[in-house]
């Protein structure tokens, strides 16, 4: 096995922490992130979703103040991953995220947003539809922030418009997408359509996409266009039970699916990226170059694309 040294766009909590509590303390914060180096992540984004604009900017700013209290800290997180508000509303694509906060992209909303990280948010995860016109994409861009789609059903030609306006990512593919789509018309096969044209995305723990299909998607997208990612939500690392994820109950069982209580969505994973580490290594015959270019090189460059 590869020594562990995971770069994670994308973490939402981790060992019984929820990045988006309002409760989270610096103690907890820094515990956390403790062990996530102690699992072999070197660097990652912390990740805020969906809420109110206030509450959003309320946590970017705190996790961006915690980050620079410590050296530790400074040097494990890369950056803030805002997810959402700009995402589709629509059932299914809008997964667990709170439907009563999604919103159209707005260009003094995302400014807000990024202003509260003081240059700390360095990736936003829209859907391209929320943004026609493509300005957020564009001015993003040009703020050094990397813009992803997902939790999207943007048609092909929303897509590629997003493309041309910056959109560099597809956040999550397989998920944050309805269980029913068109047989042919639906995001996974735009996305696979545009391969080479988007970094991708993919939670690598055997609950959210079937090992066959992950490696599949690989194959067809190459190794050197996809990241792994955790996704992780307060859950990963810990025992079965019922955790939060920016106040929502989610309950895990013994096989780390984890199930918002109400509704049933996915919400996050469980699994830690040295837990995504091994299960790739048991279930998906990829080798030590292929999984460094997944678990670190590819995030890595596509964040020194982006630039500092
Ligand atoms: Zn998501």
């Amino acid at each position: 096995m590869h020594p562990p040294s995971y770069i994670d766009l994308q973490v939402n909590g981790a060992f019984g922490v929820d990045f988006n509590d309002d409760a989270l303390t610096f103690e907890a914060f820094h515990g956390a992130c403790q062990r996530l180096q102690a699992d072999g992540v070197v660097g990652f984004l912390p990740t805020i979703i969906t809420d109110s604009i206030e509450s959003m900017c309320r946590r970017i700013r705190k996790i961006s103040e915690f980050a620079k209290q410590d050296k530790m800290l400074e040097e494990c997180i890369l950056g803030i991953h805002v997810e959402g508000p700009f995402i589709s509303p629509v059932s299914g694509f809008v997964g667990t995220h709170p439907a009563q906060h999604v919103r159209p992209a707005s260009l003094s909303i995302a400014l807000q947003l990024i202003d509260a990280g003081q240059g700390s948010v360095r990736m936003l995860t829209l859907a391209p539809e929320q943004d026609e016109s493509g300005e957020v994409t564009d001015r993003m861009r040009r703020e050094k922030v990397a813009v992803f789609a997902g939790h999207t059903d943007a048609s092909r030609s929303q897509l590629q418009r997003g493309i041309d306006s910056g959109l560099v990512g597809f956040t999550h593919l397989g998920n944050g997408c309805a269980m029913q789509v068109h047989r042919h018309d639906n995001i996974i096969q735009r996305v696979l359509s545009l391969r080479g044209q988007l970094a991708i995305t993919l939670i690598a723990d055997g609950v959210h996409v079937p090992g066959w299909l992950l490696k599949s998607w690989i194959d067809i997208l190459g190794y050197e266009n996809c990241i792994v990612i955790s996704d992780a939500m307060s859950a990963a690392g810990m025992p079965p039970g019922e955790y939060r994820i920016s106040g929502q109950p989610i309950q895990v069982d013994s096989d780390r699916r984890t199930r918002h209580r109400e509704h049933g969505y996915l919400a996050g994973s469980a699994s830690t990226m040295s837990d995504m580490d091994r299960w790739i290594h048991h279930h998906l015959s990829i080798d030590e170059l292929r999984c460094k270019h997944l678990f670190q090189k590819n995030a890595i460059d596509l964040l020194g694309r982006i630039g500092a």
